[in-house]
């Protein structure tokens, strides 16, 4: 069987859940619905200590979210505990702190990251999403499109058009005093890291320093104020900054 062509053996197995309910929309991807079928109960409140926590058995569970979190934070934490119960059902409480919920973190061999790589997958699955970058440039005014149809956080967006690209693309994140985390695409050689600072000399510099919330342009800059590594001094990144809700700064650059 195929929805859009698509062939469901290929599915990781948060798309599989999808398919089953016949999802061919991001807009049908209701994590409540979904939630309450799978006999797991959701509460928003306010939580301490933790950003979302399960407690189950066999068969049914309590999922609590930190209501005080922002929106696509609370699906994205959903999502998350979806994952555990998906994973890990019967094991007690599982209490997940905001750096264990996290989109960047889904290659570790974590419960939490496998956690994480299945929110990501539920919220903004392949055979959706992949079919939607065909002919768009990687840079996040996409991602902000996209983010908005997935009902997704940028950042998570921005990872996943970064690991679904065929270009050389790598996601940073930095903060004032330090770079946060980065993830690279496929095409983009494991020796070229980002440095560890925001440089001087980039408009990501000067939004990071700002009151300023809006997005960069995009725009060519010199590789070398942003990597390190094999070739970087004749070679230009694409590249375009945002800023978080939690005053960090989202690159998103494509090496040329
Ligand atoms: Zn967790």
């Amino acid at each position: 069987m195929s929805i859009q062509g698509i062939d469901s053996s290929q599915l990781t197995k948060p798309e599989r859940l999808l398919w089953t309910y016949g999802i061919t929309d991001p807009k049908e991807i209701d994590l409540e619905a979904i939630a309450f079928d799978l006999g797991a109960k959701v509460r928003y409140r306010k939580l301490d200590g933790c950003d979302a926590r399960i407690v189950g058995d066999k068969n049914t569970a309590i999922i609590s979210i930190n209501s005080e979190a922002y929106p696509k934070r609370q699906r994205f934490s959903l999502a998350h505990e979806l994952g555990h119960w998906h994973e890990d059902r019967g094991k007690g409480v599982l209490p997940c702190s905001a750096e264990d919920i996290s989109p960047q973190n889904i290659e570790a061999k974590s419960k939490e990251a496998l956690a994480n790589a299945f929110a990501s997958q539920l919220i903004l699955p392949n055979y959706l999403f992949k079919p939607r970058i065909i002919d768009r440039q990687p840079n996040l005014d996409t991602a902000s499109c996209l983010a908005k149809e997935f009902n997704a956080s940028l950042t998570a967006t921005a990872i996943k058009l970064a690991k679904c690209s065929c270009a050389k693309v790598m996601v940073v994140c930095h903060s004032q005093t330090k770079r946060e985390w980065f993830c690279r695409s496929n095409a983009l050689s494991s020796e070229i890291w980002p440095i560890s600072q925001v440089h001087h000399d980039t408009s990501a510099f000067e939004l990071l320093f700002s009151e300023s919330s809006k997005k960069t342009a995009c725009k060519k800059e010199a590789a070398n104020i942003w990597l390190t590594g094999p070739g970087v001094f004749n070679s230009t990144v694409n590249v375009q900054s945002a800023k978080l809700p939690d005053g960090t700064i989202l690159s998103l650059l494509v090496v040329i």
